[in-house]
């Protein structure tokens, strides 16, 4: 029986192990992939005490820190979670099942898919949901970004800096990315904008060789050749798991008060997954903290009621 269970481990979940374990909670960490929504990024420019830090070597010295303090990291998908009568959970992976006093839910958010022909089949094979950790395949190669938020404009600039030849398609004209980021690209000799255009169908065998997108306005419809497609469209909250534990809002994201507590008692939620406003590391590590010591105090109010029936 663990303390707690953190499930993901991105930087809200290495940060309520890390406060877990200086409250002396036994936890464990359960995630999908160490570094979480990090692994998109490359530089990390606004973390405190590093002017500029890679992600990976971020990544790294938060699982280094947490392992150091004897909390175990296990790799996994959480496929169901149940509340005991007792009020403690047990947690299914596909493989194994764990127990604990108080959960804390971490899991971050997902990419979200376009939806189109295609894209699914050709996952892996072309399409792609990460510049940064796929870019580097496509050097000197044709490649497209589809969006128009700062992911997008990003994974533009770090493309046209690896590809020949890189197309943003956007469905608007005007792009929601930051303007000093925007006027950067459309600098960009490499970088041809396809604006007012919505993707339509991803091609080829054995991998991607074209994809086809319509003009909104014109509805004409134009093949685009190419070797990688980056769907850098925003991320979206994954909780069909915690539908019957934890409120959500219409985006699906958890619904916490400012003490991180959900309407299930000793099950706390932190980070981008939460209602939050602001997706940012600091806020998600914030509310981490916030989990880690709410979920210890709530094991202190249960432990000292039990002690004084005694
Ligand atoms: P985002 O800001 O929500 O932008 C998503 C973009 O995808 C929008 O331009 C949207 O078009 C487009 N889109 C959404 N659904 C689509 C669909 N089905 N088909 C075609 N286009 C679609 O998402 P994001 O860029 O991933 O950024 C998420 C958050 O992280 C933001 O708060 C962002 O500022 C932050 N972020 C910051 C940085 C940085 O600080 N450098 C870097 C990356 C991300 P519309 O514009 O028409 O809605």
């Amino acid at each position: 029986m663990y303390d707690t269970i953190i499930i993901g481990s991105g930087p809200a979940g290495m940060t309520a192990a890390i406060y877990a374990a200086r409250r002396e909670m036994n936890a464990l960490v359960i995630g999908k992939e160490m570094g979480g929504q990090l692994v998109w990024a490359s530089e990390i420019e606004n973390y405190p005490g590093f002017k500029s830090i890679n992600a990976f070597e971020l990544i790294q010295k938060m699982q280094d820190q947490v392992s150091s303090l004897g909390v175990e990291i296990k790799n996994g998908d959480i496929k169901k979670i149940e509340q005991q009568d007792d009020k403690t959970f047990k947690v299914y992976t596909s493989k194994e099942v764990y127990k604990t006093r108080t959960l804390i839910v971490a899991m971050g958010l997902s990419p979200r898919r376009l939806a189109i022909k295609g894209e699914k089949e050709l996952s892996g094979k072309g399409v792609s949901y990460c510049a940064n950790c796929d870019g580097p395949f496509y050097r000197d190669k044709i490649v497209s970004v589809i969006g128009g938020g700062n992911s997008a404009l990003d994974a533009a600039e770090i493309m046209s800096k690896i590809a020949k030849k890189v197309y943003l398609i956007h469905r608007r004209d005007e792009f929601r990315a930051f303007n000093a980021l925007v006027n950067e690209v459309k600098e960009r000799d490499n970088i041809e904008l396809i604006l007012n255009s919505t993707p339509k169908e991803f091609i080829g065998e054995e991998k991607l060789e074209k994809m086809l997108v319509e003009n909104s306005e014109t509805k004409e419809l134009r093949e685009i050749d190419l070797d990688g497609a980056f769907i850098e469209i925003g991320r979206i909250a994954h909780t069909d798991l915690l539908k019957g534990l934890i409120d959500r809002n219409e985006k699906k994201e958890l619904v916490v008060d400012n003490l991180t507590r959900t309407r299930t008692e000793g099950l706390f939620a932190c980070g981008d997954v939460t209602q939050v406003e602001y997706k940012q590391i600091t806020i998600a590590m914030g509310q981490a903290t916030i989990s880690a010591l709410s979920a210890y105090q709530y094991l202190q109010t249960i432990d000292s009621e039990k002690n004084q029936k005694k």
